[in-house]
Parts: C-alpha cells; sequence; structure tokens
C-alpha cells in the first residue's frame, strides 16, 4: 500500500517536472521570439502598403488581430514612439530607419529641378498618414495685421494652391519644420524667389515671392531657422509670403494643420488622409473644366451664347452679371 502511494506521487511529481521542461523548451522560447520578429516585420514593411497588406492577411485572424490593427499606424513619432515602448515589451528588433519619415516616402527622389518630380496621382496616395506636427514654426516672423491675405482655393481664373500672409519686403521667413533645402529657384512669371523644403515628417512646404533666398540647394535647416526675406517677386501684387504645404507632390491647405490665430499647429500630430486633406480634389476638376471668352469689339452675350451653345441666362449666372450688363471687349467671359 505504502509503495503504491509512493509511486503514485512519484509519477504525479514526474508529470508536473516534464510539463516544467515542456514550457521552457527552446521551441517554446523561440515561439514568443517569433511573434515579436513578425511584429518588428510588419513595421519594417510598411514601406510597401503591397507587402504590408500581404503581412497583415498572413497573420491569422484569431491571434493576430491585434497585431494587424497597429501594423497599419502609418511610420510617424507616433509609430516611433509604439515601436520604442514595443522595443522594452519584445526586445531589441527595432528598424532605427524609421526615425525618417520623408525617408520612407520619397526614397532616393531627390532632385532640385523640378517642384513635383513625383507624379503621384491624388488618386494614388495612401489612404491616411500620420504627420508629426511638433516642432513647427510660423514661417512669417512678423506678419501683417491682415494675417491672411488669400487663402488656399478656387480663384477667379487659376487655383491657389497656398496661403498667401501678409508681410513687408525685407521681413524674415524662417523654416516650418527641420529638413533639407530641396529646391532655391526663380520664376519670373509665378513663385518669384522661391525655396522648397523636404521635412523628415514627410511634408514638404514652398515659401514664394521672396526678395532674397538665403539657404541653398541641400542646406539642411532646423524649424525656426532664417532661409530667407519676405517680398513681392513673380506673379504677385503687393509683398505676401505664398506659403505652400505639399505631401508627394500634391499641395494641399496649410490651414488643415496651422492655426493661423495662433500661429501654431492645432495638435502634435495631423492624420492626412486622401479624403478629408484632398478634399479639393473635386473642387479643381470643376475648375478645369471651366472656360473663357475674350469679348471682341462689337460682341452681345447673345453671340457668345450661340457660339458655345448655351444661354444667355446661363452666361449672366456663371459670370454674376444681368443680361443688361454692358460686356466691353477685352473683358473674360466664362462659358462653362
Ligand atoms: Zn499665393
Amino acid at each position: 500500500m505504502i509503495m503504491r502511494g509512493q509511486k503514485i506521487v512519484l509519477i504525479t511529481m514526474a508529470m508536473v517536472f516534464s510539463l516544467f521542461i515542456v514550457a521552457q523548451t527552446p521551441t517554446s522560447r523561440a515561439m514568443s521570439k517569433k511573434d515579436t520578429t513578425t511584429v518588428a516585420n510588419i513595421y519594417v514593411t510598411t514601406k510597401s502598403d503591397d507587402n504590408k497588406d500581404n503581412l497583415i492577411a498572413s497573420l491569422s485572424e484569431k491571434n493576430d488581430k491585434q497585431i494587424a490593427k497597429t501594423a497599419q499606424i502609418p511610420p510617424t513619432t507616433n509609430h516611433k514612439k509604439f515601436l520604442e515602448e514595443s522595443s522594452d515589451e519584445f526586445g531589441e528588433d527595432v528598424d532605427a530607419d524609421f526615425e525618417v519619415p520623408s525617408d520612407e516616402l520619397y526614397g532616393f527622389s531627390w532632385t532640385s529641378e523640378y517642384l513635383n518630380p513625383y507624379k503621384i496621382k491624388i488618386d494614388d496616395l495612401p489612404d491616411s498618414t500620420w504627420i508629426d506636427c511638433t516642432g513647427f514654426v510660423f514661417p512669417v516672423a512678423k506678419s501683417t495685421e491682415k494675417k491672411i491675405t488669400s487663402d488656399f482655393g478656387a480663384r477667379r481664373r487659376r487655383y491657389h494652391y497656398g496661403t498667401d500672409i501678409g508681410l513687408k519686403v525685407g521681413d524674415t521667413i524662417v523654416a516650418a519644420f527641420d529638413g533639407t533645402v530641396r529646391i532655391v529657384d526663380y520664376e519670373a512669371r509665378g513663385y518669384g524667389h522661391y525655396i522648397v523644403i523636404r521635412h523628415k515628417n514627410g511634408l514638404e512646404s514652398l515659401y514664394a515671392h521672396l526678395s532674397k533666398p538665403l539657404v541653398t540647394v541641400n542646406q539642411e535647416v532646423a524649424a525656426g531657422e532664417l532661409i530667407g526675406l519676405g517680398g513681392n517677386t513673380g506673379r504677385s501684387t503687393g509683398p505676401h509670403l505664398h506659403f505652400e504645404f505639399r505631401f508627394l507632390g500634391n499641395a494641399f491647405n496649410t490651414n488643415k494643420i496651422v492655426d493661423y490665430a495662433s500661429e501654431k499647429c492645432f495638435a502634435d500630430s495631423y492624420c492626412l488622409t486622401k479624403a478629408e486633406t484632398f478634399r479639393h480634389k473635386s473642387d479643381v476638376e470643376k475648375f478645369k473644366q471651366m472656360r473663357y471668352h475674350r469679348v471682341r469689339q462689337g460682341e452681345t452675350l447673345s453671340h457668345i451664347a450661340k457660339r458655345y451653345g448655351t444661354t444667355v441666362n446661363k452666361l449672366c449666372k456663371l459670370n454674376h452679371i444681368s443680361r443688361t450688363t454692358i460686356i466691353r471687349s477685352g473683358r473674360s467671359i466664362r462659358y462653362r
């Protein structure tokens, strides 16, 4: 009886001990290491949406829903923060390249020849990207009382892709974020003297109509660093800074990020989305459809209506005029 009792105790102890050994086998430890590597790999592959999507799809749904969810966070400071936190938890498998989102977004594309060498259509942009807005400095040191002299959006004849900030000729212009100067150029009929900076956070900013640029191509600049003096060069009807933000070559309204009242960013990060940040896309498309006719001597609204297969009423509506408005020669009348 005693012998049998001891045997049972010994067998039970042996079973518990072997279970303990199984739990500590290298296979089991390798599994948890593998999970860690998986998390890091997903981050590494976020530079390619296809790879990322494939990887997310390949994760087994029941175990890795949470990992798949976090894998969709784009590379930003938040992302970096997540990685730092993750590294404490999982080990040292963190890719340092994620510290510069612009490298991920623009890769090796670097030219001072073209403002938009990327030629990426709005439809082909990533659905959403987090932009780190910390460190922002308002580009005009002393703006005039009427801070915004012209907003982003449709103008009578051409779409305005920037925000015009009032200033006096010679006022200091500073870099909005840390970055590297990509373009310093002059356009007599357009931007005048202008500068383009690529920022580490993934945006590019443009500063136009300067009286004097004070940086050179490839120069690294810090947020708030002097880059030029404000002016009235190029197509400009008074001293101002034409200020643009661009993402992969596409301009969007700076007021999505910058609160012009406080001259600060609305938040430390901005979720740039195709749908909201580039909401103006449909406006631009409508705008591109617009057509104008230059009135010649002796022409009337009904002549123009007949010529373009429309009606006088439609012309009046498009041009905010009445049927009795006298249209002088040389005036542009919109007919579409
Ligand atoms: Zn402008």
